[in-house]
């Protein structure tokens, strides 16, 4: 009964990104929910045994704040090559879908829940660190929320066969990326700190903090450049706590060797109160979409 196309019902499209389209699906023969992140890769046979090699890892990387991995195959139709990774279905969306919902409502994520998130996030980067991983894509849509209102990070770059072989030009290019990353410099586990500062801020505003509000419309480089250059956003001091700001500061410090790394965020006073503190999240995660969902 292996991971495959005759194996699973696609039931209906989650989203789409740059490189893949994430349907629900059924596995039929256990009747199991799953996400289905389908990407197109380039043939090469020896390739994609060296994909599936590398994808096992995430198997051992097991955590409650990592979305859990099911299994991965390879799909061949006229339209070309794919790989099909098989995932934990998250019933409360992406943390970019839930604040565009809670913007519809006219509404904004306040501190309980970011603190929440900020918990689960620290706690999964330091998880993947044991396994000397740096997951180097954390950004809102990569941060989902499931049905119990159990947050978790998706998407961490452990192949770096996979990444090499998707078949898109523009892969990695990211307004998430630490100004260390926009100059070229190697990853760190702090990268991953600073784009956790941004989701921070961008899921508190319910928009993308460069360029700030009210300032002309950046080019792709020019954004990059600002990002480098410019002095960072941070929390909006009057509807955030000293604590909850002077966290997101210390994500987004610009020299990657003063910025602390998430093992050192764990003991953040932020941080500390947040995991502490007692929030139905499944509730307010129903509350969020309402009866249909
Ligand atoms: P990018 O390609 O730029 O990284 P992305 O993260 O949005 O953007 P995908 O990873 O392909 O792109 O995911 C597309 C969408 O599918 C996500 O935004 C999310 O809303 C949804 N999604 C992804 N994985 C799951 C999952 N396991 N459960 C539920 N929804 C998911
Ligand atoms: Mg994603």
């Amino acid at each position: 009964y292996a991971l495959s196309d005759d194996n699973i019902r696609v039931m209906r499209k989650l989203g789409e990104g740059s490189v893949g389209t994430v349907h629900k699906i059924e596995y039929i023969p256990r009747g199991k929910i799953m996400a289905r992140k389908l990407m197109a890769v380039y043939p090469d046979e020896a390739n994609h045994r060296q994909i599936v090699r590398e994808l096992r890892l995430l198997k051992q990387c097991q955590s409650p704040y990592i979305v859990k991995y099911y299994g991965a195959y390879f799909s061949a139709d006229d339209d070309g090559q794919s790989i099909a990774i098989c995932m934990e279905y998250c019933a409360g969306g992406s943390l970019e879908s839930v604040y565009k919902r809670v913007a519809r409502l006219n509404a904004h994520i306040g501190e309980g829940v970011l603190g929440k998130v900020a918990v689960a996030m620290l706690n999964g980067l330091v998880h993947l660190h044991t396994y000397k991983v740096i997951h180097r894509d954390v950004k809102p849509s990569n941060i989902l929320l499931t049905g119990r209102g159990e947050i978790k990070l998706c998407d961490f770059g452990v192949s770096g066969e996979l990444v090499d072989s998707i078949a898109q030009t523009f892969v990695g290019t990211s307004y998430y990326m630490a100004p260390e990353r926009i100059q070229g410099d190697r990853y760190a586990v702090q990268s991953d700190i600073w784009s956790l500062g941004l989701s921070l801020i961008e899921a508190s505003q319910n928009q993308f903090p460069f360029p700030p509000p009210g300032h002309p419309q950046l080019s792709v480089i020019e954004l990059l450049e600002y990002i480098i250059h410019m002095p960072v956003p941070g929390m909006d001091p009057k509807r955030f706590s000293p604590d909850c700001c002077d966290f997101v500061r210390q994500c987004l410090i610009k020299d990657p060797s003063l910025r602390p790394t998430p093992a050192q965020l764990l003991k953040h006073p932020f941080i500390v109160a947040s995991a502490a503190k007692r929030l139905d999240l499944k509730s307010w995660i129903e509350q969020v979409w309402g009866a249909k969902k």
